[in-house]
This record gives structure tokens, sequence and C-alpha cells, in this order.
């Protein structure tokens, strides 16, 4: 069975390391397979009513794929966006503050 938060948790930290490690001059080939990922996971992701928001948010804000700064910043974003929906506090979006949590740190 699906554990909702699990899943998100797990996801997010894929998502989150990926953008961490994407290249600062990425090729048209990273972007394309980036924007896969990120389209797959808004056509597949395990969660009915989570999918259908996602879809929606890429779709207003799509994917910003030209390097890793704002490949992480669109990623910081978009988390933001299911934080404030679900009453959680803002992450600051800062490529510092992203780095420390998710290239150089570990969980707060
Ligand atoms: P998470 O939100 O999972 O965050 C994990 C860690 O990421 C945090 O501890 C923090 O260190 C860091 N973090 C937090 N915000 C940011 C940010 N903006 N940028 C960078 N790092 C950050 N759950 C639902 O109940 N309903 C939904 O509709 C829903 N939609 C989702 C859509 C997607 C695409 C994904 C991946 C997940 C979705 N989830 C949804 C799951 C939800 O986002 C959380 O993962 C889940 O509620 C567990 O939350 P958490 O408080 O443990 O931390």
């Amino acid at each position: 069975p699906v554990d909702r938060d699990e899943l998100g948790r797990s996801t997010w930290n894929l998502l989150h390391t990926t953008a961490a490690y994407f290249p600062e001059q990425p090729t048209d080939t990273d972007k394309h397979q980036a924007r896969g990922l990120v389209e797959g996971l808004a056509a597949h992701y395990p969660c009915d009513h989570c999918r259908e928001d996602f879809k929606e948010s890429i779709e207003e804000d799509p994917p910003s794929l030209g390097s890793r700064t704002q490949f992480a910043l669109w990623l910081c974003r978009q988390h933001n966006k299911v934080n404030e929906k679900l009453g959680k506090s803002a992450f600051p979006c800062t490529i510092q503050n992203i780095d420390r949590r998710w290239k150089y740190g570990g969980p707060e």
C-alpha cells in the first residue's frame, strides 16, 4: 500500500538530490531527460490528487532547466506550493539553503 508521506519524502529526496547534482551547463539531452523525469512523475505519481495538482502546477510554472541553480530553485518553488497546500511552512528558497540541505548537509 502507498504511504503518502513516505512516498512524498522519498520522491522529494530523489528530485532535490537530482537537481543538486544537475550540470551547471546542461546539454539539450540533459534538459530533455530532466523534463522527462518531471513529466513522467506528473503522469504516473501513485497518488491521484497529488498527481493532478502537480500536473496543473507544472503547467503554470514549467520546469526551469537552464542550469543546476535554475532547476534547484524551480523544484524548491514547486515543493513550497505543496507545503502551502498542506499548511506546512515554506522553505527559504536560496541556492545556499538548498545546497546546505540537499548537497552538503543532511536533514535539519
Ligand atoms: P517533505 O515535504 O516530504 O519534505 C522533505 C524535506 O524536504 C523536509 O524535511 C525539508 O528538509 C525539505 N524541504 C521542505 N520544503 C522544501 C522545499 N520547498 N525545497 C527544498 N527542500 C524542502 N501530500 C499530500 O498529502 N497531498 C498532496 O497533494 C501531495 N502532493 C505531492 C506532490 C508531489 C509531486 C510530491 C513529491 C509529494 C506530494 N505530497 C503530497 C507529499 C508531501 O509533499 C510530503 O512529502 C509529505 O506530506 C511528507 O512531508 P514531510 O513534512 O515529512 O516533508
